[in-house]
C-alpha cells in the first residue's frame, strides 16, 4: 500500500494509515488520504473505494463477535445497526461517528411470499430496510457519508435524488444540526412520501427541469464549483455503511451464508456495497462461501441488464470494455430515451456505480434481470399481503427472484434473501391506484406504464350507508 502525500489542509481527526481511498481501476491504483473529498479518481476518473490496512485493525476472528455488541446498546455506537460493525468499516474514529439509530431492521422468513416466488417454504427471507429512521436503506450509507462530511469540515451537503437519498440526507442534517442539506430533484418523478420528508426536514430543495440523470450531472458540477459535499452513492463512504446490510442479513441467519442475495438496481450503489462486503469478509476469512448476487432492473430503466446480459459487459479484471458503455449511452441519447418506470427509486439510465457493480457481479457469480412494472406491482402486492410491505422499487427484487425461479436459475431449495429497500408508505399513490375500483384512476397512474391488471388487488367494497347492507357485505366477503 502506498499512501498518497497529504494535500492541502488535512483535518487531523481522521485515522490515517489504516484507511485510505483507492481508485477501483487496478491499472491505475491511485490512492488518496481518507481526509480528502472526491467523487472520482483524480488520475483516471474512475470510482474510488475505501480500503483498509487490515493488518493494523483488530478485526474479530468470528462474525458472532458482533452479536455481543448488542449487549452494549446503551451506547449509540452499539445501538446503530451500522456502527455495531465498526471494525469492518473503520474509516473514522469510533467516537466521531454520526448516528440516529439506523439499521434496526428485520430479516423476515416470508413463507407466503415464498409460495408466490416458487421457493420451498422456509427458504425466502425478506430484509426490511424500510424500517430505517427515514424509511429506506439509504440511512445505512448516509450515516457514514455524514460522518465523513463532518470530519472534513463540510457545512453543506447535496445530492441528486429520486427521493430516498434526499429524505435521508435531510433527516441526518436536521437531526444532527451539523450541516445544511441541499437536494436536487427532477421534475414530476418524486413520490409525495419522499418529497414530504425532504420539505418537512427543512432541506433546500432545488427542482430541476429534467430527469434524475440530469439532476445527477448538475449536482456534481454545482457542488464542485461551490465546494459542497456530495452524498450520492458515487461517495465511497456511503457504500461502506451499506455493507452492513449484508452483515445484518448474515447475523439474522446465524452467520450462515444464503445461496442468493437479490437486490433492485438503480444507481447500483447497494449491489456494489454488497459485493465489497463479501470480498472483504472472504479476504478476512470470516466467511467461507459467497452467495450469488442477482441485480434486478426495471424494464423501463434497464441499462445494467442491457450491458451485462445482452452485450456481455464484464468486470474483466478491472478493465471493462467502456466502449460498449459509451456506445450504449450514445444510442440512448440519439433516441432521446429516458428512464420510465413506476419504480421511481430505480428510474435511472446512467448508473454511476456501474463499474463497481460489475466487480460485485464478478465476485459473486452474479446475474442481472429486468422485470416489468406489471411484475413489480404484482410482486409488491404479494409482499404487502404477506405483511409489512414495501415500495415499488423494492418489489423488483421479489419479482426478479420469481423470474429466476421460473427460469430454473434459482432452485426451489435455494435459500434466497430479497432486499426490500424502502418502506410501504413511501409511494401510496402507486399502491392505491393498484387496488382501486376506479378504472380511470388506475389508467391514469398505471395504464401509461403498461400495467393492464391488478392481479392481487384488494378492492374496497362499496355499500350504501345502511346497517343492513353493511352487515350483508361483511358476511359475504369475510
Ligand atoms: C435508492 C433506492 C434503490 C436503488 O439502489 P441503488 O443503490 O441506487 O441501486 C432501490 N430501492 C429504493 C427504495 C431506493 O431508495
Ligand atoms: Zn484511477
Amino acid at each position: 500500500m502506498t499512501n498518497a502525500k497529504l494535500e492541502g489542509t488535512q483535518p487531523q481527526s481522521i485515522i490515517s494509515g489504516v484507511a485510505y481511498q483507492r481508485c477501483i481501476n487496478p491499472q491505475c491504483g491511485y490512492t488518496l488520504d481518507v481526509g480528502q473529498v472526491r467523487t472520482a479518481c483524480d488520475r483516471c476518473g474512475d470510482l474510488l473505494d475505501i480500503e483498509y490496512d487490515w493488518d493494523r485493525i483488530r478485526v474479530p476472528s468470528q462474525l458472532s463477535h458482533f452479536e455481543q455488541m448488542w449487549l452494549q446498546r446503551h451506547s449509540p455506537l452499539r445501538f446503530s445497526g451500522v456502527w455495531r460493525f465498526h471494525e469492518l468499516l473503520p474509516f473514522a474514529p469510533a467516537e466521531k461517528v454520526v448516528t440516529v439509530g439506523e439499521g434496526q431492521t428485520l430479516l423476515q422468513k416470508a413463507n407466503f411470499v415464498a409460495n408466490f416466488v416458487g421457493l420451498e417454504k422456509e427458504n425466502l427471507f425478506l430484509q426490511y430496510e424500510g424500517m430505517n429512521p427515514s424509511g429506506s436503506f439509504k440511512d445505512n450509507g448516509m450515516c457514514a457519508a455524514i460522518t465523513h462530511a463532518h470530519l472534513t469540515g463540510a457545512r453543506r451537503a447535496a445530492c441528486a435524488s429520486t427521493g430516498n437519498t434526499s429524505a435521508s440526507l435531510a433527516m441526518y442534517s436536521s437531526v444532527t444540526g451539523l450541516m445544511k442539506a441541499i437536494i436536487f430533484i427532477g421534475s414530476g418523478k418524486i413520490s409525495y412520501g419522499k418529497l414530504s420528508q425532504a420539505l418537512e426536514y427543512g432541506a433546500l430543495t432545488v427542482q430541476i427541469a429534467g430527469d434524475f440523470d440530469d439532476a445527477m450531472q448538475r449536482v456534481r458540477e454545482v457542488s464542485k464549483d461551490l465546494g459542497i459535499y456530495v452524498v450520492n452513492s458515487i461517495n465511497p463512504f456511503r457504500l461502506e455503511g451499506q455493507k452492513t446490510i449484508m452483515f445484518r442479513v448474515l447475523e439474522a441467519l446465524r452467520w450462515q451464508v444464503p445461496d442468493w442475495i437479490v437486490v433492485p438496481g438503480g444507481n447500483l450503489g447497494n449491489s456494489s456495497a454488497f459485493g465489497k462486503a463479501f470480498i472483504e469478509l472472504k479476504q478476512l476469512g470470516l466467511i467461507e462461501r459467497v452467495p450469488r448476487l442477482a441485480v434486478i432492473n426495471a424494464a423501463g430503466a434497464d441499462t445494467l441488464y442491457q450491458l451485462y446480459s445482452r452485450r456481455g459487459l464484464r468486470w474483466n479484471s478491472g478493465q471493462p470494455d467502456m466502449g460498449v458503455v459509451r456506445d450504449y449511452y450514445d444510442d440512448l441519447d440519439s433516441r432521446s430515451a429516458k428512464a420510465d418506470t413506476i419504480a421511481s427509486a430505480i428510474e435511472i439510465n446512467r448508473p454511476v456505480n456501474l463499474t463497481k457493480c460489475l466487480r460485485a457481479l464478478d465476485f459473486c457469480d452474479g446475474v442481472v434481470r429486468r422485470v416489468t412494472d406489471q411484475e413489480i406491482l404484482d410482486a409488491k402486492a404479494q409482499v404487502g399481503a404477506g405483511g409489512i410491505g414495501c415500495e415499488p422499487a423494492s418489489a423488483a427484487s421479489v419479482a426478479g427472484a420469481k423470474l429466476l425461479r421460473e427460469e430454473g436459475v434459482i432452485a426451489p431449495s435455494d435459500r434466497v434473501v430479497c432486499i426490500l429497500t424502502g418502506h410501504q408508505l413511501k409511494d401510496p399513490t402507486a399502491t392505491v391506484a393498484y387496488h382501486t375500483t376506479d378504472q380511470e384512476k388506475f389508467n391514469e397512474v398505471l395504464g401509461s406504464r403498461g400495467v393492464s391488471r391488478a392481479s392481487f388487488a384488494n378492492r374496497a367494497v362499496a355499500v350504501p350507508n345502511e346497517v343492513e347492507a353493511i352487515v350483508r357485505a361483511i358476511q359475504l366477503y369475510s
